[in-house]
């Protein structure tokens, strides 16, 4: 897909050309309850190419910096991106701030275009010539306020992208682990490879795939993607929180299977919802897993109860599997692998059309519609038209009849009749005349 990164110093309009390349798009997933939406991450398309976006202004510091606040906001980027759109201020000149950006991004050899912001009207369009002295291209003139030459700056940046990935890795089952600091992600990502883990391959190329681990278990090849935490211990960044959130979201992208975990010692908090969230909405397959089950003290019940907690708390996660296991001791360590597989199985599962229709007739029979929005809707057929999650249009007399608890219904007999266990299952309806 590729990750476009914007820097700059503070106020240049990093937040308003990002805005202005997102564009408001609505996503087709319900709201999430929980998941607050900072917007420092997003996705994006230009002509043919989608992509996402980050605007590293929004990653700050507790103690404001602005010289250290910069630095890392370009170090994230460059760790982060395929391309660096680099902001600065047409009516303002070179400041020294943006020649501190433009030095470190010379350095890494990352792709950089050069938008010149505030460039609102053609009496200022001279003002660009001075930021041939940064050294990082040909400056490109833009008003972010105004939409003008964001365009131009897209072009430019597409045309940097590296070509696009084949979506299927060839059988490859790419996998994250995702939670809060200290929850054993580390610990749960070496317990997973293990003694048995045979290296596929050493992955070179960009810094941001350095990490990634792919490895061989039963005849399955997989690759662990790595997240915040794992990796970089004692860059100045590492806990800030936006910043794990951000690695957090890059890394469910690349998987196709997401391991949520948290602290069976410690229990679920707030921030554990908020990454819960974050995987339920990416559409990627899922599975819960309570680590630290050793510090437990436990009798019979305890499982159970904690279990309904997790239901409880993660309500839209209904599809995922639980599993409780310690990465310290290593035990119950390798039942995940078979909760991966099925996730990443169920996320691809394309199932028969006349089934389909054949579910969906029974589904009607067994539990008719009623009035709703002053009317009563009717499902003429359905189609399965895309996997990753598996998605169903269903061809219906009018859209807006279809009540929520009648949807939810449907998507559980889509379930009970096909067995999706760790992926959610999108549902579309369509008005057919
Ligand atoms: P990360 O920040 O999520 O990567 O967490 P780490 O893997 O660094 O683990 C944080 C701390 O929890 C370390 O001290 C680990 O030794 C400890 N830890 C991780 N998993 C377990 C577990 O299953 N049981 C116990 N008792 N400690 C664990």
């Amino acid at each position: 897909k590729g990750v476009v990164a914007i820097v700059g110093r503070a106020n240049v309009g990093k937040s308003t050309l990002f805005n202005r390349i997102v564009g408001e798009r609505v996503s087709i997933v319900e709201d999430t309850p929980g998941v607050t939406r900072d917007r420092i991450y997003a996705h994006a398309s230009w002509l043919t190419r989608d992509f996402s976006v980050i605007d590293t202004g929004g990653i700050e510091l507790a103690q404001r910096d602005f010289v250290k606040e910069i630095r890392m906001q370009a170090e994230i980027a460059i760790e982060e991106a395929d391309v660096i759109i680099f902001v600065v201020n047409g009516r303002e000149g070179v400041l020294p701030e943006d020649e501190l950006v433009a030095r470190i991004l010379q350095k890494s050899k990352k792709p950089v275009v050069l938008a010149v912001n505030k460039i609102d009207d053609v009496n200022f369009r001279d003002a660009i010539y001075d930021f041939y002295a940064l050294g990082v291209g040909d400056p490109i003139p833009v008003s972010s306020s105004h939409g003008i030459g964001v365009g131009d700056v897209l072009d430019e940046v597409i045309a940097l992208l590296p070509d696009e990935e084949e979506d299927d890795h060839e059988g490859e089952i790419r996998f994250s682990l995702i939670g809060r600091p200290n929850v054993g992600k580390s610990s749960l990502t070496n317990a997973l490879l293990g003694e048995e883990r045979v290296i596929v391959s050493d992955i070179e190329g960009t810094t941001r795939d350095a990490i990634d681990t792919a490895f061989e278990k039963d005849g399955q090849r997989y690759r662990v993607i790595d997240t915040a935490g794992m990796r970089k211990r004692g860059k100045v960044y590492e806990n800030v929180e936006k910043y794990s959130v951000l690695r957090a979201l890059s890394a469910i992208e690349k998987s196709d299977v997401i391991l949520v975990l948290v602290d069976g010692e410690r229990g679920i908090i707030e921030q554990d919802k908020h990454i819960a969230g974050y995987a339920h909405e990416s559409g990627k397959g899922v599975v819960l897993v309570v680590n630290k089950w050793d510090l437990v003290t436990k009798d019979e019940k305890t499982m159970a109860k904690m279990t309904k907690k997790l239901r409880e708390d993660f309500k839209y996660l209904d599809y995922a599997r639980i599993a409780f296991v310690s990465a310290k001791q290593g035990s119950r360590v390798d039942t995940l692998f078979d909760l991966i597989l099925e996730a990443y199985e169920n996320q691809r599962k394309r199932v028969s059309t006349s089934v389909l229709n054949d579910v969906l007739i029974d589904a009607q029979a067994m539990n008719p519609t009623s009035n709703f929005e002053g009317g009563r809707l009717k499902i003429y057929y359905g189609n399965q038209v895309a996997i990753n999650p598996p998605t169903f249009v269903l061809f219906v007399n009018d859209p807006k009849f279809l009540h929520f608890s009648y949807k939810r219904y449907l998507e559980n007999k889509l379930r009970e009749a096909f067995g999706f266990e760790g992926t959610p299952i999108h549902i579309i309806c369509r008005k057919r005349d």
